[in-house]
């Protein structure tokens, strides 16, 4: 048992404590006032009257459990990781992962700046290349009126930093795509992107006469990359067979589309229930990965596996990760803000690289399972309870149901509801 925790993510037995004990001591980890701490143990982190002010049509909310990754250490620094997510498995293959992981050290990361790119479609030029000349020679005076719209975050050492153009011959004709690199320091940034890329349309129009329809961020954040690598010890990875079956599934996922689809949904597992936890625009990172995964026109790994001289298993991860610290629900969502403190993170450039490092992790603890015993038998006994809640279990019967089924290697729908009729029947009976 666990009494009281000092400044690691590694907390033996952690699993196994009550979630009143647990909070008790990522409260302890993270300095958390009362309040904080109850925010999240209650359950009751939104307000109704600010999910109303949060989107439309607002009737309720619905709340997701909020487990805590152990284990992570990142930049030699012990991270406690937030995880919003409804699939089992998912915390507990992270912990394991970066449990394995801090044998040699832990993850170390690395990050771009935080630059997004707004694309300017101008239309309607019946001499692109000339119009694209015009936009470069206007580069400064777009730029200028671009931070305009953003004092504060120029002032921040962000803004408008650069652009690029491109003309490509689509089905409707040619277009002039002026792309707008802009550094977010701390946001997510596409309500910032967006309003540059309107403000400046009507003067790229003006110069060019030609006609300006989207103004827009992409989500493919190419030059928003976080990366992270480890070294996973072959001992702990349970021998040298193990790290070459992983290289043989990695193999596989980097030849076959089908396969490398589930592998990068593995990483995702992690990186969006971070991004969930910290109130992130989750559509934005599974539009990035994915885009970034396929931008060689052959859709591959966000992963790489390799083996160094030592016969270890190498792993590295480069990510397209569009998070912010304000902004967005990260600064509004009570729950959010707390999760960033669980993180202590200080930066949106620090955010990215831990949830890289997540991501690598849960890729590792995938790779592994499925190569080794197959998931289906760990999953399967963390789903019992839930198979047994849509079984119709309450109370101290869903342990019972699901304690069953996992003894019988059964875990099944059909089976829950069996059991549950005897257990019902029995009790009718006495
Ligand atoms: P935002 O506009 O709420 O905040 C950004 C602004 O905060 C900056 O423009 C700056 O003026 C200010 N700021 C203060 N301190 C800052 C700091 N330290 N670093 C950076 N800026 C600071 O939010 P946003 O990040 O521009 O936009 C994010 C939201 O946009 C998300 O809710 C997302 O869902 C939404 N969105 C996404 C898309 C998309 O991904 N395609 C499109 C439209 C909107």
């Amino acid at each position: 048992m666990v009494s009281s925790v000092s400044k690691t993510s590694q907390i033996p037995g952690f699993y196994k404590l009550s979630p009143l004990e647990r909070l008790r001591l990522v409260k302890e980890f993270a300095g958390l006032s009362e309040e904080e701490a109850s925010l999240i143990g209650s359950m009751k982190g939104l307000s109704l009257e600010l999910a109303d002010r949060m989107i439309e049509n607002v009737i309720g909310g619905i709340t997701i459990p909020l487990g805590v990754a152990a284990n992570f250490l990142i930049n030699g620094r012990d991270y406690l990781i937030p995880m919003a997510i409804e699939e089992p498995s998912v915390v507990a293959a992270a912990s394991n992962a970066a449990k394995i992981c801090r044998v040699k050290g832990g993850f170390t990361t690395s990050a771009t700046p935080p630059i997004m790119i707004g694309q300017i479609q101008l239309t309607k030029v019946v001499d692109p290349h000339w119009a694209k000349m015009v936009i470069l020679e206007s580069k400064d005076e777009i730029i200028a009126l671009a931070n305009a719209q953003d004092p504060v975050l120029v002032k921040l050492g962000g803004g408008a930093k650069d652009l690029d153009v491109k003309v490509l011959h689509t089905m409707a004709g040619p277009m002039v795509i002026t792309e707008l690199h802009v550094d977010c320091r701390d946001a997510m940034g596409a309500n910032a992107v967006n309003t540059m890329c309107e403000a400046v349309a009507p003067l790229i129009e003006r110069k060019t006469r030609g006609k300006v329809y989207l103004r827009i961020i992409t989500n493919l954040a190419s030059k928003r990359l976080a990366r992270a690598k480890t070294v996973a010890d072959k001992a702990a990875l349970g021998g040298s067979s193990v790290v070459d079956d992983i290289l043989s599934a990695y193999a596989f996922a980097v030849a076959d589309p089908y396969r490398c689809a589930t592998h990068n949904k593995g990483i995702m597992n992690g990186v969006i229930a971070v991004a969930l936890a910290t109130g992130q625009d989750t559509r934005a990172l599974e539009a990035g990965a994915h885009a970034y995964a396929a931008r060689s026109g052959h859709y591959s790994p966000l992963t790489t596996w390799e083996k160094n001289e030592e016969g270890d298993l190498v792993g590295t991860i480069e990510i397209p990760m569009a998070v912010g610290l304000i902004g967005g629900a990260t600064a509004t969502h009570p729950v959010a803000k707390v999760c960033l403190k669980i993180l202590g993170v200080k930066s949106a450039v620090e955010l990215a690289q831990i949830m890289a490092a997540v991501g690598l992790a849960q890729n590792l603890a995938a790779l592994r399972a499925l190569s080794q015993e197959g998931i289906q038998k760990g999953h399967m006994k963390l789903h019992a309870r839930n198979i047994a809640i849509a079984a119709g279990a309450e109370g101290s019967l869903v342990d019972i149901v699901a304690q069953k089924m996992i003894a019988e290697k059964r875990i099944r729908f059909d089976r829950a509801k069996e059991i549950l009729e005897e257990l019902k029947s029995a009790v009718k009976q006495t």
